[in-house]
């Protein structure tokens, strides 16, 4: 028997999680956000699953939108990075991928390229993150220096938001005041909203939403909402019980004997580790669920296993059915944003995690 170890992608609950995140901003048109593999949960299976209601996907390379591009998807792919190097342009024209630009050596490369026809361009603000952008001294003269230039075809002014998860952020507010001030000043269509901000801040709505991951079914919001709670969770980590055992109280479980039992204790030993992408700094308590009932992990992650303490749960066998997060078998549900607040991470880190040893099924 193979290792039991799979990741089932529910493509009815992306379509589902999409057409929320179009319902959210009736006003905007809605690019699906496919990066990293769309999030863990494999680019093209996904982009292929929204392809008759999407109708632009963004990534993070070009090498991630060849690999939709190859595999049939048509729509036009923005490319969130831009480009990292001049020799890309000839392919972006050819292929027809938007391009972020972010900064000026890529104006000067635009301007220089010989292009089979001229591209739509995305001209990012740095209304705040400091990470990517222009300045807002530098915006203005940069998106008229692209307005005259014959391989730009259309602009867009977009922005990235650092805090739009948070209940009230001040920073949020300020970014989005100065992104706003600065379309209007320039009357461009605009891209400001990630997944919190297509969620509940429809101020900051534009031509073009950007939402990743709610797609996958993750709450980005750091309060759920009553709409975060319609998303659907799209990836099932669930692997089986390979091994038990029975062990008196006092004993050490796993590398460094983290856990130690406390009483008469049922341990039962699951097929998924770090090599696996878990995250080894799961603590003791972290939940998954056996046969669909909660059970806390118990010991250290080991690299193709870990140790779940199942002493308070009836009738545990081997090949019981583990679910690392996700939809179990028996309509429970252990969201991957719970499992990411035990571990003090995010469900993004959680969900991208998942390794390529992982089998991914399609549902
Ligand atoms: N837009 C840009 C430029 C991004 O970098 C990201 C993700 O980091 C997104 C949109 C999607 O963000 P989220 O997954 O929070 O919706």
């Amino acid at each position: 028997m193979a290792r039991p170890l799979t990741a089932y992608i529910d493509l009815a609950a992306l379509r589902h999680n999409y057409q929320l995140a179009c319902a959210c901003a009736p006003e905007s048109q809605t690019l699906a956000v496919m990066k990293a593999d769309a999030y863990g949960h494999g680019a093209l299976e996904c982009a292929r699953a929204l392809s008759d209601l999407a109708p632009a996907f963004a990534v993070a390379s070009i090498e991630e939108a060849d690999r939709l591009r190859n595999g049939g998807i048509t729509q036009p792919i923005a490319l969130l990075e831009g480009f990292f190097n001049a020799s890309e342009l000839p392919r972006i024209a050819e292929r027809n991928y938007w391009c972020v630009v972010h900064s000026q050596w890529q104006i000067e490369a635009l301007a220089n390229a010989s292009l089979v026809r001229p591209i739509t361009v995305w001209v990012k603000l740095d209304s705040g993150m400091h990470r990517l952008g222009f300045s807002l001294d530098e915006v203005e003269p940069t998106w008229h220096a692209l307005g005259v230039m014959e391989n730009v075809h259309q602009r867009h002014l977009m922005t990235h938001f650092a805090s739009a998860d948070l209940e009230r952020s001040p920073q949020f507010v300020e970014q989005l005041e100065k992104a706003r001030t600065v379309a209007r000043r320039l009357d461009a269509p605009v891209s400001f909203a990630n997944s919190p901000a297509t969620l509940v801040h429809s101020e900051a709505h534009g031509a073009w939403n950007r939402p990743g991951i709610m797609l996958y079914g993750a709450d980005p919001l750091e309060r759920a909402t009553k709409l975060s709670q319609q998303l659907k969770p799209v990836m099932t980590l669930e692997t089986e019980v390979i091994a038990l055992r029975t062990l008196g109280p006092g004993e050490p479980v796993g590398y460094g004997g983290r856990f130690k039992t406390a009483r008469p204790s049922r341990i039962a030993v699951i097929a998924c580790g770090y090599g696996d992408g878990y995250d080894r700094h799961a603590p003791d308590g972290t939940p998954v669920l056996v046969d669909g009932q909660r059970a806390p992990l118990a010991g250290r992650v080991s690299m193709d296993m870990m140790t779940v303490d199942v002493t308070d749960l009836p009738e545990v066998s081997v090949g019981a059915r583990v679910t690392l997060w996700g939809n179990a078998a028996t309509g429970e549900a252990l969201h991957v944003d719970d499992v990411a607040r035990h571990c003090e991470t995010i469900s993004y880190t959680l969900l991208t995690g998942v390794l390529p040893r992982v089998p991914r099924r399609y549902l």
